[in-house]
């Protein structure tokens, strides 16, 4: 039977056992509606509501503060467009970095359509914003500025609590996709200092199609979404309760074990990553060496075709990703690696190989097996890699 190697954790988790067990009852006998008045409702309303308790506590606020969405996406959206109009008498100018999820920039590029104008950071070649180009971008009427708080590329974590407290003291909104942080960083809202925060529950094991809008109180914001009064009238449409309470687990389950996961996953990735550096020449590490959440391993492997080496693995059983899950499929070069300045060979080149709960060192010795042998057919086959050689 072949192994089954799953190092995609980045573009998705499977639901744990835990968080399902949680989920099951709210499909069957607790199955009503939040908004009915009778004993199915206010069971639902119930869960509703502790699942609010609980994500708030983890994010360290209140839980009229949290909005739960349809995802990572949603929440995006929300955040960008929903100050942006509800904002724009102050002023029509947005900061963001050129390295976001393409949930903020297409966002970004409606908004370019609306009249808005938006600014895009550089990145120094880890991927890090410079917080005195940020004081540079700033204008009069800047109304928002969104960072993200750890690239789901290659890993860096961008210096929120700096960039945000420039925010601060200009009076201007601060939104974050944290979305890749959860249950690798400790996420602290008022440490942050932001005012909107966007999680997804299904890359920390919880469900898909749910996720969490953090709103500062006072925050001012137009809703995207108009029909009933849920969310507080900020996101209309019967709540995902299942969802919800799955992703409250989720949450809950990556704070207990953070530490221990957290150190685990690091030693993985450090062991394949020598391992890696002994059997291959020309490999490159892309991101910030240190500054990164320990799960993420971009590397580029000199002289071949990203997609070659993902079908090659995917042949023995092993799932990776190359570039942004988004772009794959496409022969453009990954936006992030690009505005970091990776050649556009080395950009092509690039794997992300993402760990998480399931993978073992025994995992992660036989893709750095198989890896080598790979790679050295792939490159007798490549003429740019041999040319490069002589
Ligand atoms: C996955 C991801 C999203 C999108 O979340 P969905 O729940 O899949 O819509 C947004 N931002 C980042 C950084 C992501 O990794």
């Amino acid at each position: 039977m072949i192994r089954k190697i799953y190092l995609d954790h980045s573009a998705t988790t499977p639901v744990h056992p835990e968080v399902f067990e949680a989920m099951i009852p709210f499909y069957k006998e607790r199955f009503g509606n939040a908004s009915s008045i009778h004993l199915f409702g206010r069971e639902a309303k119930v869960a509703l509501d502790e699942s609010r308790e609980k994500v708030a506590g983890f994010l360290n606020t209140d839980p009229l503060e949290i909005y739960f969405t349809s995802g990572g996406t949603e929440s995006d959206n929300l955040a960008i467009k929903g100050t942006a109009f509800a904002n724009r008498n102050k002023g029509k100018h947005i900061i963001t970095s050129s390295i976001e999820h393409h949930a903020i920039l297409e966002s970004c590029k409606f908004l370019q359509k609306e009249g808005f104008e938006v600014n895009y950071l550089q990145v120094d070649k880890y991927g890090l914003v410079n917080p005195d180009e940020l004081r540079k971008q700033i204008r009069k009427d800047t109304i928002l500025i969104s960072i993200m708080h750890a690239n789901n590329e290659m890993g860096t974590i961008e210096p929120v609590e700096e960039l945000s407290r420039i925010a601060r003291e200009t009076g201007i909104y601060f939104h974050t996709d944290a979305v890749q942080s959860i249950g690798k960083i400790q996420i602290d809202v008022q440490k942050l200092g932001v005012d909107l925060l966007s999680l997804s529950g299904h890359k920390f094991y919880g469900p898909k199609g749910v996720g969490v809008l953090y709103i500062r109180r006072g925050v001012r914001l137009t809703p995207l979404s108009h029909g009933g009064h849920h969310e507080k009238a900020r996101r209309a449409g019967t709540e995902n309760i299942p969802g919800i309470v799955g992703l409250a687990k989720a949450i809950e389950i990556a704070q207990r074990d953070m530490e221990k996961e957290e150190s685990r996953i690091r030693l993985l990735s450090d062991r394949f990553f020598d391992k890696v550096m002994q059997r291959i020449p020309d490999v490159f590490m892309n991101g910030h060496p240190e500054r990164r959440v320990p799960n993420i391993l971009n590397l580029s492997f000199k002289g071949v075709e990203g997609e070659s080496i993902i079908l090659n693995l995917d042949l023995k059983g092993i799932a990776v990703a190359s570039g942004s899950a988004c772009t794959s499929g496409s022969l453009e070069p990954s936006h992030v690696l690009s505005a970091m300045g990776v050649p556009p060979d080395l950009a092509q080149s690039s794997i992300r190989f993402s760990f998480g709960r399931s993978n073992t060192e025994e995992d992660v010795d036989y893709v750095a097996e198989v890896l080598p042998e790979i790679i050295s057919k792939l490159r007798k086959m490549s003429p740019i890699y041999e040319q490069s050689k002589s």
